[in-house]
């Protein structure tokens, strides 16, 4: 599968480029490359029984195509397609184009509304694709099936040369193995692997269309669970981790130091960390919490008990911003008495501090080590660490966590998430780990009002935050999110600001945005967070980090260029205290898409239903693709759609991995072979605690 896709007989240069700039190298590539979807003949009509006023399809050839020109730049396009019962016509004004690639001869589907115009049967720019464009009869026969497949393609290679090339693969290499064991494919009545990718290709019938599909969905998961399992099994009984001893005193004076009671969820969560911890099976645990649910202070419980059992600590954000809040939260929560050393190293920290703290942290003088990815670059070593939180927030990587973890012998992992993560997402991303769940925010929250405007709700946006401001709350206004380049983001946020001034008189405004001198974000900050600054404008920068209760206004312009989570975390940043908050979501598209993402902006709080909604609107294509995840990107599954095969696959793994943990006997072979295939890029992550 792995041999290039050249071995396939008739692929001259050109085509071979052409192959490659779909990103297809390799015969399984090739053989990987499925439709993106299929016509059914039989759903088809035939022109002769079409209605007038429908929405049809139709298949036929193409007889005439005919360009008229009225001006320079108006043109009817006609293309007449006769399918042995009648002709109709596909009409399109000013796009000459088309012309090019609905040559008399070639087999083409129209899809549109029909009408009659003129004493002929026609569709307004139809939505067409190119069944066949070779025009001689004898290159046709690779569809004759009931069901037509339409491959992905580009402007160089057609979905019909695809066709015809992958018939031939199939026809060379059909006779793949099969790497899920004959016991799992018996038990679900699956087809063999060579079968269900033929079926992909060119099924027989929409069953057993959706048999193959089925498989080979449930094929990936399988193979993505069972590396999971494989890693969770070797990270169990690999080799023993820290045994910390159970909260002691120490601990239970810290929590009665605290200002507030700690939350029923906060509680729990810290349980189940201490009880990992002070197993001797190393901990690798995912804290998951909104905005605010109060994960550092359970980060912090965790770190203190490792201090409290001769340990060192690490925390590692992925931001400087929010290192540094890390740091600033955690020192206060301290007081002197705990005797706790806690220091800060990130980019920023000057040389000589650096070596300092190195030092320090080196002979285990340093308790604490909160930062940014400065921790896990060279030099940077611990005497004795025992436990590492990673506060991620989807931007580290594996690699990166394990790195961290590399900087100790077999130290306790928490990861903390503020992104709610959906089941069908965490049993994917976060499968190999426990996970506890801050499903509870502290008392003592106002709450958040959302309400989502069009442009012409902007007035009430800004009578809100005078109200506000005239009440000695503080407003934030993102603004609009440019593709461009962060000068012209930043430039966008300088005139936001003097528009505001002139709304505002006599309100103190401040801005912040990427392209300030660090010293200048900082201060900006600081005064935002002083009261100095009533109404910060700025750009993204403000999505992780700031914490100001006494800010109750949050506006977001253009809010339909941000994600659904990202508006989540910004709305966020509101409701921290005791006043009631609000946030504006200021839409100016009017497309389907953004109208049911506003509705669920506005009608859903909870954190983690929202990310379901917002994986079902987005669709799934980019889950993992740039993140970095260590897992393989999904060809054919799709986790909401497939749930239920998803949560198939993870039992079959788990078990088998308990039964077989190495993959070692020969009925498994296979399968190992494939992770390692699928997971070629990952290996380190797969056998490396
Ligand atoms: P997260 O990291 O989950 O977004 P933080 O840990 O930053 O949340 O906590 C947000 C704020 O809430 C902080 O100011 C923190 O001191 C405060 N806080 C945490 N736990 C509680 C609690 N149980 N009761 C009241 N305030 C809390
Ligand atoms: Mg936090």
């Amino acid at each position: 599968m792995r041999e290039p896709v050249s071995t396939v007989s008739g692929i001259g240069k050109s085509f071979l480029r052409h192959l490659h700039a779909m990103d297809i190298h390799s015969l399984e590539d090739l053989l990987y490359h499925f439709p993106r979807r299929y016509l059914d003949r039989r759903k088809l009509s035939r022109i002769g029984d079409v209605r007038i006023g429908e929405e049809t399809t139709i298949v036929g050839t193409v007889r005439s195509a005919e360009l008229n020109r009225i001006s320079r730049n108006r043109s009817v396009l006609l293309v007449a397609v006769f399918d042995g019962s009648a002709y109709i016509y596909g009409v399109w004004f000013n796009q000459p184009y088309h012309a090019d690639k609905l040559q008399p001869g070639i087999e083409v589907a129209f899809s549109g509304k029909v009408q009659y115009r003129y004493g002929r049967l026609q569709m307004v720019n139809p939505a067409y694709d190119i069944l066949d464009d070779s025009t001689e009869a004898g290159m046709r026969s690779v569809h004759t099936g009931r069901i037509i497949p339409l491959h992905p393609a580009t402007q160089k290679l057609s979905a019909a040369m695809l066709r015809r090339l992958i018939m031939r693969a199939l026809d060379q290499y059909g006779d793949l193995p099969d790497h899920i064991p004959y016991g799992l494919r018996l038990k679900h009545g699956y087809p063999h692997r060579a079968q269900a990718i033929r079926e992909m290709h060119f099924p027989g019938s929409a069953g057993r269309l959706n048999r193959a599909r089925q498989r080979m969905a449930y094929d990936e998961l399988l193979v993505m669970q069972v590396a999971l399992a494989m890693r969770r099994h070797r990270l169990r009984t690999g080799t023993p981790g820290i045994a910390h001893a159970p909260p002691g005193k120490r601990l239970a004076s810290f929590k009665a130091s605290l200002p507030f009671p700690l939350t029923s969820a906060q509680k729990k969560a810290f349980e189940e960390i201490s009880e990992d911890m002070s197993s001797p099976c190393p901990m690798n645990r995912l804290l998951q919490g909104e905005v605010g649910s109060g994960k550092t202070v359970v980060a912090l419980l965790a770190l203190l008990l490792a201090q409290e059992s001769g340990y060192q600590g690490a925390i590692m954000a992925p931001t400087e911003v929010l290192a540094e809040q890390h740091f600033a939260n955690i020192t206060s929560l301290l007081t002197d008495a705990c005797g706790v050393r806690v220091e800060l190293l990130t980019g920023n920290t000057a040389a000589a501090r650096r070596r300092e703290i190195m030092e320090a942290a080196r002979e285990g003088a340093v308790d604490i080590l909160v930062g940014t990815h400065a921790l896990i670059s060279e030099g940077v070593d611990f005497g004795r660490l025992g436990l590492v939180v990673v506060d991620e927030q989807h931007r580290f990587g594996l690699r990166q966590r394990t790195l961290l973890r590399e900087k100790g012998s077999h130290p306790d992992t928490l990861i903390m998430t503020a992104t709610p993560i959906p089941r069908t997402l965490s049993l994917t991303l976060y499968g190999d780990l426990e996970v506890s769940v801050l499903d509870e925010l502290p008392a003592g929250r106002a709450g958040t009002r959302t309400v989502v405007v069009g442009p012409g709700g902007r007035e009430e946006a800004y009578e809100l935050i005078r109200v506000e401001l005239a009440s000695s709350r503080q407003a934030f206004v993102v603004c609009p999110l440019v593709d461009a380049s962060p000068a012209v983001e930043a430039k966008a946020a300088e005139k936001e600001a003097k528009e505001l001034a002139g709304l505002f008189p006599g309100s103190r405004i401040g801005i912040l945005h990427g392209q300030m001198a660090k010293a200048d974000k900082d201060e900006a900050m600081a005064a935002f967070r002083r009261g100095d600054i009533q109404l910060l404008v700025s750009t993204t920068v403000i999505e992780v980090g700031i914490d100001v209760p006494n800010a109750t206004v949050m506006m977001v312009e253009n809010a339909d260029r941000f994600g659904l989570s990202q508006l989540h975390q910004l709305r966020g940043r509101v409701g921290r205290g005791e006043h009631p908050s609000h946030c504006v979501f200021v839409f100016d598209a009017d497309t389907e898409e953004s109208q049911r993402r506003m509705r669920a902006i506005a009608e859903i709080s909870d954190g983690f239903k929202l990310a379901e909604a917002d994986l079902e609107i987005r669709g799934e294509g980019s889950l993992f693709g740039n993140r970095q995840s260590g897992m393989p990107d999904l060809r054919v599954a799709r986790l909401i759609r497939d749930f239920r095969l998803l949560q198939q696959a993870r039992t079959d793994a788990f078990a088998l991995v308990e039964m077989d943990p190495g993959l070692d006997s020969p009925e498994h072979l296979l399968l190992r072979l494939e992770v390692e295939e699928r997971f070629r890029d990952n290996l380190e992550w797969l056998f490396r605690a």
